[in-house]
């Protein structure tokens, strides 16, 4: 089976990627660690998204794109792929129906974890004492939580026709998301 997984940052899209991978043995595809990869190991393409990352702008439609091509096209995850993080705009949309084709795969849940900005914002100020990441500082959430919210809404409304379209409170408890993920994939 793969997955969609939507919420804006501090939604909740990891932990529930976490669950299912270990649920399902799929493979977590977060873009967002794939990018912080780059960075961290100071390749070519870490060079050159270093300042939009720091800056919560995001990273451009070409570089996603051949990253996330690597992985779609890996037989060892055909068909246990859970993205998160990703596609982030329409072009990235259209890339993974592309991309989908060309391996013989579709995607059969895509979830939205829908959360309003208050809960977030209180999230994001816990996490980021516990994980340090460095780009969870406030102003630059608030700007990420922004441009998730404007560049995601025409992909939400490309897929939210599609019947495996599923949203869900984010603001609900962890294991009442789980639950509710349960009951849509039965197994
Ligand atoms: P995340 O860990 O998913 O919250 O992503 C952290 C940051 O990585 C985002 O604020 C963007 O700068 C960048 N990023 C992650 N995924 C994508 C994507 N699919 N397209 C463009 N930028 C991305």
């Amino acid at each position: 089976m793969n997955f969609i997984l939507f919420g804006p940052p501090g939604a909740g899209k990891g932990t529930q990627a976490k669950y299912l991978v270990k649920k399902l043995s799929n493979y977590q595809i977060s873009t967002g660690d794939m990018l912080r990869e780059e960075i961290q190991k100071d390749t070519e393409i870490g060079k050159r998204i270093v300042n939009d990352m720091d800056d919560g702008r995001f990273v451009s439609d070409e570089i996603v794109n051949t990253l996330i091509e690597k992985v779609l096209l890996d037989p060892k995850k055909k068909d246990r792929l859970i993205f998160d993080g990703y596609p982030r705009s329409l072009a990235q949309a259209k890339n993974l129906d592309i991309l989908l084709k060309k391996s013989n795969q579709k995607i059969d849940f895509i979830f939205f974890l829908n959360v309003d900005k208050e809960t977030i914002l209180k999230r994001v100020e816990k996490r980021k004492i516990l994980e340090k990441r460095s780009d969870d500082d406030l102003n630059i959430l608030i700007k990420r939580y922004d441009t998730y919210m404007e560049t995601t809404k025409p992909i939400l409304d490309f897929y939210s026709k599609n019947p495996n379209f599923h949203e869900i409170d984010g603001s609900s408890k962890i294991e009442e998301i789980t639950g509710k993920i349960d009951s849509f994939i039965n197994v």
